[in-house]
């Protein structure tokens, strides 16, 4: 069916008589699309005509085809009935997700990224659509990315066919996470419902974060109620707590009665103002530490994580808790959920736990320290794991292999308690602490995303901030992990490919290439989130191949634009393989002195300090720039750290290490420190 020809349209998009906001706003969006597409105008239309030719945007229930088949939450149908394209969702996000499926699948548009100069938009004067019927259910029911706000990123989430986009507005704040600040003002709660939900159809709104200081302020109960924190006399006051009389103001007394109330109050009132606020995912402080009063105590000793890592566990008391607010706000708002953050010393439960919790309590898995080289079904053999393991610089096998193996475990404890559903929430970007390196992670991801779906999961999604360098370096897996959430037929190499297509043009075929070597390098190496650990991806050999496929696509006939892109491509791969050079210089003073000859490891200190040298020139530009200005970041990295093995600090000590040894403590005390 031909829907304009020539640059002239034949046939309006018409939607119901009464259409809602998000009908209207997916009619016009099509609209738009078509008029770059073809430059032709498609006027919109109240009322659907009992014959075409005409195109019609809705929901399912508001056209004629009601009742002809049931459609899952968000799926969408494209069907031709008596010369009408219908393109129809179940609901608000399905309608507006459907239109922008129709864009990319029928007529080969690509969203890779959000700013609108960053679509790829085909160029034909006529349009002809298929007859044929297309069915499509999302592959999970919740997909999101969560982050600080911006415009075009809720846009470009219902075009990748999330369910959720971050909230609309720009967020001035720092990027810091906790606080006493409040989560938004009035005005950017009024907009992100009218953006999100309103408009775009989102099904509700998802909030949350570390929010205990601005639920509890320290600033106002801390001095009179120093018993609602936690009792852990061995910290020290610091930047973001202050310590008296052995309570920490960054940590909370889960089983102090008050504490509950306040916590409850609070919710009460917040979902009472906040009528499409869905659900609020209540984590811990970040690195909060535990409560050792008697009461708590007597629920449960914090005690040492076997599972997930090495830190204390404490998860009972805080579930538990999480799950009396969550009968709290059942009774006045039952349509709402209460999301346990499962995250740090929060992740493990105790075996013996028997507990009765409420149903609208859900989980939401943050599993910051696990290895990423992998899927969590896909663990590395136990001899790849022993030959490989000992090359990532922070890791020990005897730390690091259940890893690979412990998810399954810990999911199934917690489903055997939770009635709620379960997300999870993923590292696609890495730390900001690693300063852009790139994180090839996403074939790997798309495997995990399948598991979970297969565990029962509803949900997933990634963490993400809106800058130049986090587009640069991990829009790649953001959009491929987003569309596979939405495709479960689509393979990593399909979706791989449409983002190249659409982000690199005629350079798609050597840009391919290039993610997949990462991608293929990634999957050889153990690695946690950190420069310490991914800088083994950057070997010599995975560069050089690398760079060859970068020359080849600069080659290609592309828009200047996409030069650029290429580029930026370029400068991230030197940050990676800088990294690690300089981890192999570290492995040869590491032989120099096994083999006493401190005499050579002073040239290579100095050809270490060329390499630092070349990092931080190349963080002069523009997307690396930011490291040098977050908290100097870079320059922490450059210099490293004893606790990560690698640096200029780290040869040093070495050094020092070995002449002491060698002359017996002379020169050096050996209780030093460094
Ligand atoms: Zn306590």
């Amino acid at each position: 069916m031909k829907i304009c020809e020539n640059g002239t349209a034949k046939c309006s998009v018409h939607v119901p008589t009464e259409p809602t906001p998000a009908e209207l706003h997916a009619a016009r969006e099509l609209a738009k699309y078509l008029k770059r597409i073809s430059s032709a105008r498609f006027s919109i239309v109240r009322g659907i005509p009992d014959a075409g030719p005409a195109v019609v945007v809705g929901e399912i229930g508001r056209t004629p085809l009601a009742g002809t088949r049931q459609m899952a939450n968000e799926s969408i149908l494209r069907t031709v009935d008596r010369e009408r394209l219908f393109l129809v969702g179940a609901d608000p996000r399905g309608t507006l997700i459907g239109v922008y499926a129709f864009l990319r699948d029928e007529l080969g548009c690509v969203f890779p990224q959000l700013r609108p100069s960053d679509e790829y938009i085909p160029r034909r004067l006529t349009i002809e659509v298929s007859e044929e019927e297309h069915y499509h259910e999302p592959f999970l029911p919740e997909r999101y990315f969560l982050g600080v706000g911006a415009r075009d990123a809720v846009d470009w989430a219902a075009k990748t066919g999330m369910s959720y986009g971050p909230p609309p507005f720009e967020n001035d704040r720092e990027l810091d996470w906790q606080g006493e600040k409040p989560l938004m003002t009035e005005d950017q709660a009024q907009m992100w419902v009218r953006e999100s939900v309103t408009l775009r159809g989102e099904p509700g709104i998802s909030i949350g974060g570390h929010a205990s200081e601005m639920i509890m302020p320290p600033s106002k109960y801390f001095d009179a109620h120093p018993e609602y924190y936690a009792y852990n006399p061995t910290q020290t006051s610091n930047a973001i707590r202050t310590v008296k009389d052995g309570r920490d103001t960054f940590g909370i007394c889960w089983t102090h009665p008050e504490v509950t109330r306040i916590f409850v109050e609070y919710f009460i009132d917040f979902f009472a103002r906040y009528p499409h606020m869905t659900k609020f995912t209540l984590f811990p402080n970040d690195g909060q530490p535990p409560c050792f009063c008697d009461e708590c105590r007597k629920i449960e000793e914090p005690w040492k994580g076997t599972m997930t890592n090495e830190s204390l566990q404490y998860t009972k008391n805080y579930l538990l808790f999480t799950a009396k607010i969550a009968r709290a706000v059942a009774e006045k708002f039952p349509h709402v959920r209460m999301e346990v953050g499962c995250y740090s010393s929060h992740t493990e439960l105790p075996e013996d736990l028997d507990e009765d919790l409420p149903e609208n309590l859900d989980v939401i898995f943050c599993i910051f320290e696990r290895k990423w080289d992998r899927a969590l079904d896909d663990p590395p053999s136990d001899e790849e794991l022993r030959r490989t393991l000992p090359e990532a610089l922070v890791s020990s096998y005897e730390n690091d292999a259940r890893k690979y193996t412990s998810y399954h475990e810990l999911f199934a404890r917690w489903r055997r308690l939770v009635k709620g559903r379960f997300r999870y929430y993923d590292y696609l970007t890495s730390t900001l602490a690693s300063c852009g390196m790139l994180f090839p992670v996403s074939r790997a991801a798309c495997r995990t995303i399948r598991y979970l779906r297969a565990q029962g999961f509803c949900g997933y999604g990634s963490q993400w901030v809106n800058s130049p360098l986090i587009w640069a370096s991990y829009g790649f897996s953001l959009y491929v992990t987003g569309r596979s959430m939405w495709d479960g037929d689509a393979s990593w190499e399909d979706l791989a490919r449409e983002y190249c297509r659409g982000f690199f043009e005629d350079a798609a075929e050597p840009m391919f290439g290039y993610f997949q070597t990462l991608e293929d390098s990634a999957h050889h190496v153990r690695f946690g989130m950190g420069i310490p650990e991914i800088l083994q991806v950057f070997d010599r050999q995975t560069c050089e191949s690398c760079r060859q496929l970068l020359r080849e696509a600069l080659l290609a006939k592309v828009p200047a634009k996409v030069k650029r892109r290429i580029r930026d491509q370029q400068t991230l791969l030197e940050f990676g393989h800088l990294f690690w050079q300089t981890r192999q210089v570290e492995m040869r003073v590491e032989n120099a002195l096994r083999e006493d000859r401190l005499d050579d490891t002073f040239a290579l200190l100095a050809e270490h300090l060329k390499i630092d040298d070349r990092i931080q020139k190349l963080f002069d530009r523009p997307p690396l720039r930011w490291g040098k200005e977050w908290r100097g970041t870079v320059f922490r990295h450059i210099m490293g750290a004893l606790s990560d093995r690698r640096g200029v600090l780290h040869v040093v000590k070495q050094m020092k290490d070995a002449v002491n040894a060698k002359h017996r403590f002379l020169w050096y005390d050996a209780s030093e420190r460094f």
